[in-house]
């Protein structure tokens, strides 16, 4: 087993980790020209707290359940994502040039489901959820 050093926090890690167990940041697979995408599902407490689908490039599908995250591997270039629960969508437009985590979870006040955490091209949610709804879905709120 060889060593490497992690080039986000400088610690020597076993070539054979995906992840660095130091900092968790996802090594690099440039080589392939492939970067892995690392999306998770923030941590939150609610007592319906549905699972969330994500679709990326309109073909690939993946299911984020609660406290959980999801490793896509995405070639450089744009890509679209889309997260969707229920009536709830987002869609995203990245432009995928390392690897890059993708942080998600439900917005509390609107119930939309907000993603960051990358570089944004752009971001759309749909539809426009009035609080009621949110209200509804989510007990106790902030
Ligand atoms: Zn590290």
């Amino acid at each position: 087993m060889a060593l490497i050093k992690c080039s986000e926090c400088g610690k020597e890690i076993s070539d054979k980790a995906t992840i660095c167990p130091n900092c968790g940041m996802p090594l690099r697979l440039e080589d392939r020209g492939t970067y892995d995408v690392i999306i998770t599902r923030e941590k939150q407490w609610f007592l319906v707290n549905p699972k969330i689908k994500v679709t990326v490039d309109t073909t690939n599908e993946y299911i984020l359940e609660k406290n959980s995250s999801i490793t896509v591997p995405l070639t450089t270039g744009a890509h679209t994502m889309v997260f969707s629960s229920g009536i709830r969508k987002t869609q995203t437009n990245i432009d995928v040039t390392e690897n890059m985590n993708i942080n998600v979870k439900f917005n509390r006040a609107t119930g939309e489901i907000d993603v960051n955490g990358y570089k944004t091209v752009s971001q759309t949610n749909s539809p426009n959820i009035s609080i009621g709804i949110g209200g509804g879905l989510f007990k106790g709120g902030n």
